[in-house]
């Protein structure tokens, strides 16, 4: 693939630039996350998104999945025209969070890439997942990928977040890895997944090898948080890329978190030097408002004003991450 599909087209590789490969514009977590867990309201975004561009960075992957994007817009957002619920029939993204995610991009000069796909157990429709097969959920997804999320004009340019939460994998969450495997296989795109606290990435990863994916076309995301530099490295052993995408856990209340920010700096380091630099990628995960950094997160700068400097101190080389953090997800998005 030349190009990867944004809300306002394709994109061209070399116009990607500073990509952050896992965070949300718009995102709806209020089922585990009552207090926290919404990002609608249209100033604090354009603002914290105005901070990455004038960081340097240029492309947004949003991974709000079609659970996520429910209601997922600012309140009154077009007037209420557009339809605020995730499709009852696809499962794909509520029109509203396509459209207000677009005007986002739009008003920040950003490019956004928008993921299609499923969110882990407690999010799930299990009524709709018991009447909809998985090949007709991955048709589905095939044409967010390919036609349209339905009602947007807007096209999905890869797969995620495909999520399972727990130490294991629920029937219906094996379904939505087989269905958004096939997907990749009929398109190729990337497919990046949620897979936190548990070494589970693993397990998501033998299902999607089963479908016939190729590991060198998946992310397997929130590796950061899983407590096991061996993780990381057996993922990686696979050919997938391994994603440290939590940096949301490296401020709080306007204080840095040491240990959150030196385990993965040790991590970094040691898959760096095991020869696995071009197979990592770094992200916020920006999905609670205590996240964004005029509530004194992380916002979506944190990896470039405090990361990226503290690694180099490090004794990483700063050409290895400037390659990490514009590069490599140039090439996952790519598949080059
Ligand atoms: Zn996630």
């Amino acid at each position: 693939m030349r190009t990867v599909n944004g809300v306002n087209g394709p994109i061209d590789g070399g116009d990607l630039g500073v990509t952050l490969p896992h965070e949300h514009v718009f995102i709806n977590m209020t089922p585990t996350t009552p207090a926290d867990g919404y990002l609608n309201v249209w100033s604090d975004v354009e603002s914290e998104l105005g901070l990455f561009r004038a960081a340097g960075g240029r492309t947004i992957v949003d991974l709000t999945n079609g659970e996520l994007s429910d209601h997922a817009a600012p309140v009154f957002w077009g007037d209420g025209a557009y339809d605020f619920a995730q499709n009852r029939v696809t499962g794909s993204r509520s029109p509203a969070n396509v459209l207000a995610t677009k005007a986002m991009a739009e008003a920040t000069g950003l490019n956004v890439v928008l993921g299609t796909g499923h969110y882990y157990q407690h999010y799930l429709d299990t009524e709709w997942w018991d009447r909809t097969s998985t090949n007709q959920v991955a048709d589905f997804l095939i044409r967010d990928l390919v036609d349209e999320i339905p009602g947007t004009g807007v096209k999905a340019g890869l797969l995620g977040e495909i999520a399972s939460d727990l130490p294991w994998i629920t029937p219906a969450e094996e379904r939505s890895f087989r269905a958004a495997a096939r997907a990749q296989r009929e398109t190729g795109v990337l497919l990046s997944t949620h897979a936190p606290t548990f070494p589970t990435g693993l397990a998501q990863l033998e299902i999607l090898r089963e479908e016939g994916v190729d590991p060198e076309r998946v992310v397997v995301g929130h590796a950061d948080t899983v407590k096991s530099l061996d993780y990381s490295l057996a993922v990686l052993a696979t050919g997938a890329y391994v994603q440290y995408d939590c940096m949301m856990t490296c401020r709080a209340g306007g204080a840095l978190v040491l240990p959150e920010i030196e385990r993965r700096i040790d991590y970094l380091k040691a898959v760096v030097d095991a020869g696995h630099g071009r197979k990592v990628l770094l992200s916020h995960d920006v999905c609670q408002r205590s996240h964004m950094a005029s509530r004194g997160g992380a916002g979506f700068t944190f990896l470039f004003e405090e990361f990226l400097p503290r690694a180099v101190a490090a004794g990483i080389d700063p050409e290895v991450m400037t390659q990490i953090v514009s590069e490599n997800p140039r090439r996952a998005l790519l598949g080059e």
